[in-house]
């Protein structure tokens, strides 16, 4: 059954489309009305409806923002010309999902003590100096051969080498492991199946081409 309520004349689908706190703030999730659950609907009565972007379903072209969070560091910028990705700033814990379909290619602690080769762990924080490597974190690879990385997470990912993802998944949390600053993801995109910096674009281009612009998360 499809239901369209809580439109008024003049209003457009888009702004029908914005995510709203209800009454007491509790969030709507796709489908629910403001009295919670899908049950009694009435004419009239707000429904959520998400935007194309929405977080679980994605756009379009089956895409969606990694974490819901803003981009605080640009790829490839003057400042940081080696920085093959983009950092979202978001607290500890924080879910990080799947952009898009795919298969994991990758799953594992990667952090090295720079000072002699050792291990440095995932047990704990990464050090921006003392540390390299991306920490707890996850590749995926997609139906285009584009691999997604996900970086510097809390704890050993959710998901493991084979496991096939849903776009919105979650594949872990936000943390600070590897060569990490503080709790941030870290999240690169790159073509041709090709892991290496040679294959890495920017995700800001690259996502919003497809249908699901950074800096939003619905
Ligand atoms: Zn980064």
């Amino acid at each position: 059954m499809l239901v369209l309520l809580g439109l008024t004349a003049g209003r457009t689908l888009d702004e029908a489309r914005q995510p709203r706190l209800v009454s007491d703030g509790a969030p709507l999730y796709w489908g629910e009305t403001a009295g919670g659950g899908s049950d009694g609907l009435s004419p009239g009565a707000p429904l959520y409806v998400p935007p194309a972007t929405a977080h679980g379903g994605g756009s379009a072209q089956g895409w969606t923002q990694p974490v819901d969070a803003p981009v605080v560091s640009g790829f490839r910028t003057p400042e940081r010309p080696g920085h093959d990705g983009v950092d979202f700033g978001a607290a500890r814990y924080t879910p990080i999902v799947a952009a898009a379909s795919g298969t994991v290619i990758s799953s594992y602690c990667d952090a090295i003590d720079v000072r002699d080769g050792s291990a440095w762990g995932c047990h704990r924080d990464g050090d921006p100096n003392l540390t390299s490597g991306c920490g707890w974190h996850v590749d995926i690879i997609h139906s285009g051969q584009e691999i997604t990385r996900y970086c510097h997470m809390v704890s050993q990912p959710l998901v493991g080498v084979g496991d096939f993802v849903t776009t919105g998944q979650e594949l872990g949390q936000v943390g600070s492991t590897g060569n990490s600053s503080g709790p941030h993801l870290h999240f690169e995109v790159h073509v041709n199946g090709d892991p290496g910096p040679g294959g890495a674009v920017d995700p800001e281009t690259w996502m919003s081409d497809r249908g699901a612009p950074l800096g939003g998360w619905w």
